[in-house]
């Protein structure tokens, strides 16, 4: 199908483009890879589309001592390929990797994904985990969003209609700190049956060094926006205890109690149960591993990102 009728702007300035914004109360067009299927089948008809692809200044990524900032004309392909950026924020190369296709990746943006709050996707999920904010303006002035305050639900953001999201800013990881994420789908590059994300903080050092938080935040399962805590399953254990493991299967099996999930034509809801604790476990440990220093090799994503 195409599009309804609607008017198309390109405005050269953020300044131009917020007044657009404001004028009209239209669509903004990133990367279009969620957008353009959405006007195409009717689900959304705007009246006006404002594509902020000439914006000046939007496509840079600047990597400080605490954290990681990129703009919303940053592709994932970019942001992807990174090192700065992975080695700073490794969570966000890793999770990149398993956003759909090449092709996709070389236009749709990290921030678009973020802006579209669609509960399959990664980018949400790992902005969730890592706590960081969106930094939103409009013809009202600037303003930075908590990601705790960002997600409302599916689809649903704290982004007003005349706002546009300029830039996505997550933390550095720290020392003591691992995160890691997998997911399960039909094919490799299709949205998950179910994915995790997790992020583990050990404290103490060396052989002293024992788990003092974890949580997890989930892909198409679970609620949008919450992090999902397993602090008190695995707090107190060392990364190489034989404990661990039992552990681990604790916090799966505590993970299929407290995570929703639902059925679609892909997976019932109770397969999607099993695959969120299997995850569950399997990511956690990964986490632990690289808190401990086990790091997995970057390069192990950067090879299936070309697949
Ligand atoms: C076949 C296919 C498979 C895909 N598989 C995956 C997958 O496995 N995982 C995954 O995460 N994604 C997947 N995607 C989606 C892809 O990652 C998109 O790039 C992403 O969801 C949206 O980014 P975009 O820049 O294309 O946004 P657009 O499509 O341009 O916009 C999406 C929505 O966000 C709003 N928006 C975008 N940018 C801003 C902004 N700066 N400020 C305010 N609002 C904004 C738009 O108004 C619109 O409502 C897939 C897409 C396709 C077509």
């Amino acid at each position: 199908m195409k599009p309804s009728p609607l008017t198309y702007h390109r405005p050269a300035t953020l300044e131009e483009a917020c007044e657009t914004l404001s004028g009209t109360g239209g669509k903004v067009l990133a990367g279009g890879q969620s957008l353009i299927p959405l006007l195409s089948m009717r689900l959304a008809a705007p009246a006006d589309l404002i594509d902020i692809n000439q914006l000046p200044g939007l496509d840079a990524i600047d990597v400080a001592a605490d954290s990681v900032t990129f703009g919303a004309l940053v592709r994932h392909t970019a942001l992807l390929g990174d090192k700065r950026a992975s080695d700073a924020a490794p969570l966000l190369g890793r999770a990149l990797a398993h956003v759909a296709h090449p092709t996709i990746r070389n236009r749709g943006t990290t921030v678009g994904s973020i802006a579209h709050a669609d509960p399959a996707s990664e980018m949400p999920a790992v902005l969730t985990l890592l706590g960081g904010e969106v930094h939103a303006v409009s013809t009202r002035g600037r303003r930075t969003i908590p990601v705790d305050d960002f997600f409302l639900g599916p689809l649903e953001t704290a982004l007003a209609e005349d706002e546009l999201a300029v830039a996505v800013r997550v933390p550095r990881q720290s020392r003591g700190e691992g995160t890691a994420i997998d997911e399960l789908a039909r094919r490799h590059g299709d949205y998950a049956m179910a994915g995790v994300a997790a992020r583990v903080r050990l404290s103490g050092s060396g052989s002293d060094a024992v788990i003092d938080d974890a949580a997890a935040t989930y892909i198409s399962a679970g609620d949008m926006g919450r992090r999902y805590d397993f602090s008190d399953v695995l707090r107190g254990t060392a990364p190489d205890d034989p404990e661990l493991n039992a552990r681990l299967s604790r916090a799966g099996d505590s993970a299929r109690d407290i995570v929703d999930t639902d059925a679609d034509i892909h997976a019932s809801a109770d397969y999607r149960s099993q695959l969120v604790a299997a995850l569950t476990a399997r990511v956690l440990g990964a986490a632990v591993a690289d808190a401990a220093g086990m790091t997995v090799d970057t390069r192990d994503f950067h090879e299936r990102s070309r697949s």
